[in-house]
Formats: structure tokens, C-alpha cells, sequence
């Protein structure tokens, strides 16, 4: 008998239908002899509805009544869904992050797991009950409701499934796996049947929301059979493997966009010993991310020009102060811009193939894609370019090395 966590996302659990459905599939799982642990989101829009509600009170509502706030919309489909079980003669009993123990940091609106007792989980379980959880909470060592961030469900039920041992976590969504692209961006994008670790990492931290990247990083850490399917359809779904030898002999596994991103400048700053950090000092200060940043030298030699991005939720922030360094370098000027996008390559082939770059940069350049910015790494290559050209560019790409077809 194998231990199984099924998550369910917000379109699986989005009305009663949906998630009598659900429940149906769960049983089904039951009755063929696996203990199972369901952890669900909030229905679709739930949790926007809610984050409307206060800001309708105030601009920047303190980040630990919000998620009192926000924690309800799990607790909503947690009770729902153990009454579809138990409608169907499916013992199940449902608990809050809380009551489960799952123990967080202190970082309101998003906390990191640091520990989960599954005890009572274990106990219920093996009183033959269906354990149903809310996913993206937890409380903290004083007792305060915490959640961790978009999409944090995924991270509950990778951590659930760490903390039980569970032989496989499944995550369940409204897309029956991991594609080569975001299949509403591109619709030839492919399945993959299975996907490295350290790709899914990959795309996760560029954007492809269908795995919370924490998620990625606790199936990484402990080891968790992690696999992503349709709660709509059956299938094999996508498997996150740890065995790279396990996948298709493919040099590029998919293209990762992320949209909320924004691009600051600062023009003929004197260039001397750390001004890059008199220039990302105060951002960092202000609790700013940056993500990447380029430096130039300016044809003079004596001045340098420094780009950077940032999330666009932080740009009119990151603008202010970066004007306030402008004025106290006596740089030139300072541009921004929140109308560009980033667009990832991904793939462990990328390690041993040259040639990747120049093929990305012709497919862009035939399409008159303008490239803004440009970084690397061992398995990744990300471009900035103007938002308007997001989906010719993924397309562009997604063409170009043929993602279509599986090879
Ligand atoms: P859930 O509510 O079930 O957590 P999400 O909306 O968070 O679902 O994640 C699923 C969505 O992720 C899909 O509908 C799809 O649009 C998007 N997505 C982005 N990149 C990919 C990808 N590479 N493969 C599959 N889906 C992707
Ligand atoms: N309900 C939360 C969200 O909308 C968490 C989740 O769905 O994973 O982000
Ligand atoms: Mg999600």
C-alpha cells in the first residue's frame, strides 16, 4: 500500500462540480488500495477576490492580517471538499496548515516551511481516513497564520509528501503536465513526459508557474517523486526526474517567459571603485530583488552606464531611489522601463552543445526582435526584450529548435 499527496489547484477545486469531481478521483485512488493526503488552493479567483477586498481597505494592508485574510480561501475548499468525500462514502477529515503544524518562518506573505509534525496526518491516515490539508499556509513559532506566497500550494504539498515519505506527490492541474512553452502562449508546444530536476528548477525560477519554484527546491531536497498532471483528463502526466539520463536526448527542454519584469538605467555615472554598489545599495536596502544587470563602459572611458531589472511590482520603488543615486553621483540621466518581458531557453543539453546562443539570437533577429539585455548560464539563456513581442519571440524560438517534435 503507497502513500500518495494529490494537490489540487484553483481551476481543479473551482465550483462544487469541479469539486465533486475531485473527490470522485480521490476515492477512486482510495478504493485501489493507496493512502492518500489531498492538499487544495482556494477556488479559481478566490484568492484575487480576497486580495481585492483589502486593498480596498488600504494601498499596503499589514502583510500579517493579510494573511489571516488570505489563509481563508483554502479553509473554504478544505471543509468542501472533505463533505464531497464523505458524501460519497469516503471517510475524510479536513485541517487548516495550522492544525497540521506546518511550521513556517515568520515572512508573512511568504513564509518558508522550516518543519511539518505529520503525526496527526499519520494517525489519521491510518485510521483509513482521506487527510485533506489547505495548502499555502502555515503558522509560525508565535502562533501567527502565515502563507507562502503565489501558487505556494505546490510548496504544502511537496513539503507533506517530504515529511511522510510519501511515495509520490502529484500535483494536479489544469494542464495535464510540463510543457515545452506555456501552452497558452504557444499551442504547439509539447508534453514532456519527463523533465530534470534541475530544468524544472530552471523554468520554475524563469517564469513557467506551473510548480512554485519552493516546490522544486523541496522535491530537490528530499528527494520527492514529483509529478504534475491533468485533474481534468487522465495520463501519465509529467515526472520530475533526478536521473538525467532518464530524459530524451534534448539539447533545449523548454522556454520560460516572465512578464512582470522592469528595466532601470542609469546613464554616464562616473565610473570609479564601487559605484555598482552605491547604485544597487539602496535598492537592495529597500528590500528590492534585482535580477540581472549589465554594466557598460561608455565610450569615454571615464563615465559607465548600468542597467538592471526588477520585478515590476517594485519598479516605481527601485525608480525613486535610483533617481536619488542619480543625483548623488551627479550621473547623466536615469530611464526605466516596465514594458518588457523575459524570455528563457532551458536545457541540460546546453552544457555540451555550442551554438545555442547564436541560433537564439538569429531566430529573434528574423523576426525584428530587438535584444535589450542578455545573461548565461551552464543551462540557461534569458533575454529582455519589449513586451510586445512576447509571444512572436516564444513562438520564434519555439520553431527554431523544432520543440514540437520530441529529439
Ligand atoms: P493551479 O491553479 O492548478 O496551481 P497554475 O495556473 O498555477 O495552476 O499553473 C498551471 C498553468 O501554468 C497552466 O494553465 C499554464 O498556462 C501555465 N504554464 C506556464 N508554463 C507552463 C509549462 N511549461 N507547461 C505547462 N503549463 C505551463
Ligand atoms: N491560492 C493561492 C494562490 O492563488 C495558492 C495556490 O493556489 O497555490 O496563489
Ligand atoms: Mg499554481
Amino acid at each position: 500500500m503507497s502513500l500518495i499527496v494529490q494537490k489540487y489547484g484553483g481551476t481543479s477545486v473551482g465550483s462544487i462540480e469541479r469539486i465533486q469531481a475531485v473527490a470522485a478521483k480521490v476515492k477512486q485512488t482510495r478504493d485501489a488500495g493507496h493512502r492518500v493526503v489531498v492538499v487544495v488552493s482556494a477556488m479559481s479567483g478566490e484568492t484575487d477576490r480576497l486580495l481585492g477586498l483589502a486593498h480596498g481597505i488600504q494601498t499596503r494592508p499589514s502583510p500579517r492580517e493579510l494573511d489571516v485574510l488570505l489563509a481563508t480561501g483554502e479553509q473554504v475548499t478544505i471543509a468542501l471538499m472533505a463533505m464531497a468525500l464523505e458524501a460519497i462514502d469516503c471517510p475524510a477529515r479536513s485541517y487548516t496548515g495550522a492544525q497540521v503544524r506546518v511550521r513556517t518562518d515568520s515572512a508573512h506573505n511568504k513564509a518558508r516551511i522550516t518543519n511539518i509534525d505529520g503525526g496527526r496526518v499519520q494517525a489519521d491516515l491510518d485510521a483509513g481516513q482521506v487527510v485533506v490539508v489547505a495548502g499555502f499556509q502555515g503558522i509560525d513559532e508565535h502562533g501567527n497564520i502565515t502563507t507562502l506566497g503565489r501558487g505556494g500550494s505546490d510548496t504544502s504539498a511537496v513539503a507533506m509528501a517530504a515529511a511522510l515519505k510519501a511515495d509520490e506527490c502529484q500535483i494536479y492541474t489544469d494542464v495535464d503536465g510540463v510543457y515545452t512553452t506555456d501552452p497558452r502562449i504557444e499551442p504547439k508546444a509539447r508534453r514532456l513526459p519527463r523533465i530534470t530536476f534541475e530544468e524544472m528548477l530552471e523554468m520554475a525560477s524563469l517564469g513557467s508557474k506551473v510548480l512554485q519554484i519552493r516546490a522544486v527546491e523541496f522535491a530537490g531536497k528530499y528527494r520527492v517523486p514529483l509529478r504534475v498532471l491533468s485533474s481534468f483528463a487522465e495520463g501519465e502526466g509529467t515526472l520530475i526526474t533526478f536521473e538525467e539520463d532518464d530524459v530524451e536526448e534534448a539539447k533545449i527542454a523548454g522556454i520560460a517567459f516572465a512578464k512582470d519584469e522592469a528595466k532601470l538605467t542609469i546613464l554616464g555615472v562616473p565610473d570609479q571603485p564601487g559605484v555598482a554598489h552605491k547604485i544597487l545599495g539602496p535598492i537592495s536596502d529597500a528590500n528590492i530583488e534585482v535580477d540581472m544587470i549589465v554594466q557598460n563602459i561608455a565610450a569615454d572611458a571615464k563615465t559607465t552606464d548600468f542597467t538592471f531589472t526588477v520585478h515590476r511590482n517594485d519598479y516605481a520603488r527601485a525608480l525613486e531611489l535610483l533617481q536619488a543615486t542619480a543625483q548623488t553621483l551627479s550621473a547623466r540621466e536615469v530611464h526605466g522601463d516596465e514594458r518588457i518581458v523575459k524570455v528563457s531557453l532551458v536545457g541540460v543539453g546546453m552544457r555540451s552543445h555550442a551554438g545555442i546562443a547564436s541560433r537564439m539570437f538569429e531566430a529573434l533577429a528574423r523576426e525584428g526582435i530587438n535584444i535589450r539585455m542578455i545573461s548565461t548560464s551552464e543551462i540557461k539563456i534569458s533575454v529582455v526584450i519589449d513586451e510586445k513581442y512576447l509571444e512572436l519571440g516564444v513562438r520564434a524560438l519555439h520553431d527554431a529548435f523544432d520543440l514540437a517534435h520530441a529529439g
